[in-house]
């Protein structure tokens, strides 16, 4: 049974792409952290589109979890092959450098980067023993332009771009891609708080994006016909900067 596992896929982003994956027929392994009731939205959503998935609770960004959840998962179920990871979990916590603690740089780093290593760790393998895989990496704006009040988050999704495309090089002649989806201001629980009248006018397209316009670029790095495509980082930004 081929697998799509979405990391963060009970909500905003997330939800949207295990859709796509459901959409693409994959069994979708719906990662959260403690959402437990937006998790089995995210779910019926997936059925509703006539796929099947399962919820799979862990902390990205802890070690130890990762190796205990998910890595049992993988052991526990040699009939289910993961084919498309999407690294999309992730936080942020904002404030001027000059004020950061060292917790704050820890909150977004771990869940991002560490977060990063220990999911893709798990996974790497399985995809290497069937020479196929597609990796998407969820990144952001502020990991290619850089944005003041998110020098934790910049340098996290920075740190994933580099990651991107180091392991592109490392894995492409066993017919795994791994590329990064970078977006802008997109509508989210994340987003919520921004006042988003005054930043769409930053925006070329006045408006912030949606979880569906990321999740397509999603499904295009994971669809086959994607495969000459790695290392890549894309945009989606309705303008913002490239
Ligand atoms: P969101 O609405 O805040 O949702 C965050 C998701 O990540 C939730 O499903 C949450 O699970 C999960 N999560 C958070 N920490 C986790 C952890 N340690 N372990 C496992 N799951 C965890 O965020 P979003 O806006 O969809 O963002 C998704 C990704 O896109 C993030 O990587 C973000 O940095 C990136 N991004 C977003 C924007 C934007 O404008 N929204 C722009 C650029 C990049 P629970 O529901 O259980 O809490």
């Amino acid at each position: 049974m081929k697998c799509a596992l979405v990391t963060g896929g009970s909500r905003g982003i997330g939800r949207a792409v295990c859709i796509r994956m459901a959409e693409l027929g994959y069994h979708v392994v719906i990662n959260y952290k403690g959402n437990q009731a937006a998790a089995e939205e995210t779910l019926a959503a997936v059925r509703a589109k006539g796929a099947d998935g399962e919820l799979l609770q862990f902390n990205v960004g802890d070690a130890e979890e990762v190796q205990r959840v998910l890595g049992g998962w993988v052991e526990g179920n040699k009939e289910k092959y993961i084919e498309v990871l999407v690294n999309n979990a992730g936080v942020r916590e904002d404030v001027l450098m000059f004020w950061m603690n060292v917790d704050q740089w820890r909150n977004v780093l771990g869940p991002s980067l560490d977060g990063f290593y220990y999911v893709t760790k798990q996974v790497l393998n399985g995809m290497l023993l069937k020479r196929y895989g597609r990796i998407i990496n969820m990144v952001s704006l502020s990991g290619l332009k850089g944005t003041p009040g998110q020098v934790n988050y910049s340098a996290a999704k920075a740190g994933i771009i580099g990651a991107t495309k180091a392991l592109a090089q490392e894995v492409a002649k066993r017919g795994i891609t791994v590329n990064a989806v970078a977006p802008g201001f997109i509508r989210t629980d994340m987003t919520a708080e921004l006042n988003e009248k005054e930043l769409s006018a930053q925006v070329p397209m006045s408006r912030f994006g949606t979880p569906e316009e990321v999740a397509e670029a999603v499904a295009f790095f994971a669809s086959k016909g994607a495969s000459y495509v790695t290392g890549e980082v894309l945009s989606i930004n309705g303008g913002l900067y490239s």
